[in-house]
């Protein structure tokens, strides 16, 4: 064997061995697209950035103030601050919590008090108003980390068994793992399961009140430090929570048909959808309905839908799902947030810790279908009692289980 031959074979070994490093490097990092911004698609950025991997977020939004975020959020420690702590974001976190607003007041209809708990700054659930979670999520990504003003339209499996994402505007690189972070309505979904979410039979509209604290101090008191949850005997309730800044976010909750806010209310005026809402409510007590008549302006209907309890799918290489998009709830469990954050640091954890992503994939998702149940359990059973004639005595039997 001359020196050429040694030569040669040495390098034609150091390409094959180069090559099969690169092939176990593509198996162990794949190639991941996020898609979806909200509290679950941003906590799995961070949660694999700061463990060394690089993701791509694509968000729908045209920029971070494109809409209003939404009112405000209680996280619970075993899952929204678990997964805050696994994403370094604990001290941020507890800076901008209110952990003074944990109270929980239940009136009738006729404002009289059936449980009031004060809240305690002890208590472990403290709220955070969903815009500063935001926040808080992007500023601890690198600039311009959300590919903003992405809408996807559909994730294309191509022969390689990667997946080509499309959008309205443009077409994304081929991605190994796709994970649908789109929320109710998420468009990665239909790849591996056919359900679709179904109306809960609950309608909402939610309104607001501005800087109640220093325009009407006694409603202010009445709202209390926290929620305020009044139910009438008539398929009725009115939610307020206390948010950051002295505002008080409304819910209007009633038992409707699909479809029916829309057929019955003109949004785009606000002072007929107050009068009709007051009539509604009607020979409920006047400080109940100040909440309604002294609202502002940004008045917005929301029906509620979630997916059947249980939901799971048989896992398909390349694509997940986490948050809304996989176990979209009703809010009567008061977990969606906290689940969507958990599922996140659940599959960032597994992705930097396996040196094998579809078994860390095919792992996150058997976890997560159990872990999820039993809130999803909670909040099939909140929606069902909610505004039944029972309600009142159901919501007062769980506080003080709960809160004593
Ligand atoms: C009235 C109300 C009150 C609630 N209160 C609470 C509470 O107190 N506690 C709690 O734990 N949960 C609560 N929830 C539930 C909570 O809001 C959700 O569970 C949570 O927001 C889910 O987070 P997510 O990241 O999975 O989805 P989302 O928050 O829905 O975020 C999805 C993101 O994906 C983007 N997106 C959607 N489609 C596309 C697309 N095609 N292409 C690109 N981007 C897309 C959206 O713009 C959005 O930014 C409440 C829900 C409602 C309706």
């Amino acid at each position: 064997m001359n020196g050429h031959d040694r030569y040669s074979r040495s390098a034609s070994r150091k390409t094959t061995l180069r090559l099969a490093k690169e092939s176990l490097l593509m198996s162990t990092t794949p190639n991941i697209a996020i898609v979806g911004a909200g509290p679950g698609g941003l906590t799995l950025a961070r949660v694999l950035h700061v463990r060394g991997i690089r993701s791509t977020l694509f968000e729908r939004d045209s920029h971070a103030l494109a809409r209003p975020q939404g009112g405000t959020l209680d996280l619970d420690a075993a899952s929204g601050q678990f997964a805050l702590d696994q994403a370094g974001l604990m001290g941020e976190f507890r800076h901008l919590a209110r952990y003074e607003d944990q109270g929980m007041r239940i009136l009738d209809k006729h404002a009289q008090a059936h449980f009031d708990h004060p809240g305690d700054a002890a208590d472990d659930r403290p709220e955070i108003d969903r815009t500063q979670l935001r926040d808080l999520l992007l500023d601890s990504l690198p600039q311009d980390f959300v590919q903003w003003g992405h809408e996807l339209q559909k994730a294309r499996p191509s022969e390689e068994g990667t997946y080509d994402l499309l959008f309205e505007n443009a077409n994304g690189r081929p991605f190994d793992l796709v994970v649908g972070a789109d929320g109710a309505w998420s468009k990665i979904r239909p790849l591996v399961s056919s359900y679709k979410p179904q109306y809960t039979g609950v309608t909402i509209i939610e309104f607001g009140i501005d800087d109640i604290d220093a325009r009407y101090p006694s409603l202010s008191q009445l709202v209390g430090h926290g929620n305020l949850a009044a139910y009438g005997d008539d398929a009725k309730a009115l939610i307020a929570q206390r948010n950051a800044n002295a505002h008080v976010r409304v819910y209007a909750a009633m038992r409707m048909p699909e479809g029916w806010a829309g057929q019955h209310f003109n949004f785009s005026n606000p002072g007929e959808v107050r009068e009709k809402l007051l009539s509604l409510y009607g020979d409920w007590a006047p400080e109940l309905k100040d909440l309604i008549r002294l609202s502002s302006d940004r008045i917005q209907p929301l029906s509620l839908y979630a997916l059947p309890v249980g939901h799971r799918w048989t896992n398909r290489t390349g694509i997940t799902l986490l948050g809304d998009a996989a176990h979209l709830m009703s809010p009567y469990g008061g977990s969606g947030v906290n689940n969507a954050m958990r599922d996140a640091a659940e599959l960032g954890r597994l992705l930097s810790e396996s040196n094998d992503w579809r078994e860390a994939v095919r792992i996150y998702e058997l976890e997560m279908f159990e872990r999820v149940l039993d809130s999803a359990r909670d909040a099939s059973h909140g929606i069902a009692t909610a505004l039944s004639h029972m309600q009142l005595e159901i919501a007062v039997g769980e506080m003080q289980a709960i809160l004593g």
